[in-house]
């Protein structure tokens, strides 16, 4: 896979129209292709109309989550062989999952393998709490959550790893990209230690308060390849903005 990963999650927002609008005007501006890999999450209702809206682009489709479970008596959820028809990508353990619906790393690692299991590529991602941080204890967190998530796996090569600090989603406030490379260091050796010379491929993305403004100083990191973006991927031209900006970094 092409390194360059710029991912949007557009979490609860949009409903089926807007978000065939929101990702047809995407795909229209980046129609020229080559900017990289560009993935859009819309919510689940809205993940076919997106699919047909983005289709002959060069925007690929993610969902936001799934259950480990490939069918059953599990109202409302959704499973990665329905998702699989319809896209490509999908994120889990996402610290809103992780918080807001007391998802384990147990848990987590049941999705991983569900996704890969039926031919999605996951976005697992870690990410310490402020009070994890302030403690000194950020980088066992994170590599915990990642080893812990990753439990049963054996092929990491269609897997991605997102490092979301739970303190820069949504605050405004990203991480400075001396904490990005530093954790991003060292989920590639708590990854090398699980997986060796596979982990190398393994995508990295940092994600928290991203915009067009801050993405290039994480890009410039040496361990980081992309961004996951949730609130500036809402709006087509600032999450263009973001995607046309990075890739000016994979060009240099
Ligand atoms: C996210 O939800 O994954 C995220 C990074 O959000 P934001 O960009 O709004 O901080």
């Amino acid at each position: 896979m092409n390194r360059l990963t710029i991912i949007g999650n557009w979490k609860m927002n949009t409903t089926p129209e807007s978000a065939h609008i929101l990702g047809y005007n995407i795909s229209k501006i980046l129609s020229d292709g080559g900017m990289g890999n560009i993935v859009i999450c819309p919510p689940h209702i809205s993940l076919d109309r997106v699919a047909q809206a983005v289709a002959g682009s060069s925007i690929r489709v993610g969902a936001q989550d799934v259950h480990p479970e490939p069918s059953g008596a599990f109202t409302g959820e959704v499973s990665a062989p329905m998702l699989a028809e319809l896209v490509e990508f999908v994120i889990v353990g996402h610290s809103e999952r992780r918080t807001l619906f007391a998802e384990s790393d147990e848990f987590i690692a049941g999705k991983v393998t569900a996704s890969i299991e039926a031919g999605l590529k996951p976005i697992l991602c870690v990410g310490e709490s402020l009070e994890d941080r302030r403690a000194g204890r950020a980088e066992s967190v994170v590599s915990s959550q990642l080893l812990a998530c990753l439990a049963n796996v054996t092929d990491v090569s269609s897997l991605l790893v997102a490092y979301e600090p739970v303190w820069a989603i949504g605050t405004g406030e990203a991480a400075t990209p001396q904490i990005s490379q530093d954790m991003m260091s060292s989920i590639r050796s708590a990854l090398r230690s699980g997986f060796g010379d596979a982990a190398h491929a393994v995508p990295c993305l940092y994600g928290g308060s991203v915009n067009a403004d801050n993405v290039q100083s994480f890009l410039r990191q040496p361990d980081i390849d992309g961004a996951l973006v949730g609130g500036a991927s809402l709006d087509a031209e600032s999450f263009v903005a973001i995607v046309a900006r990075a890739s000016e970094v994979a060009a240099d």
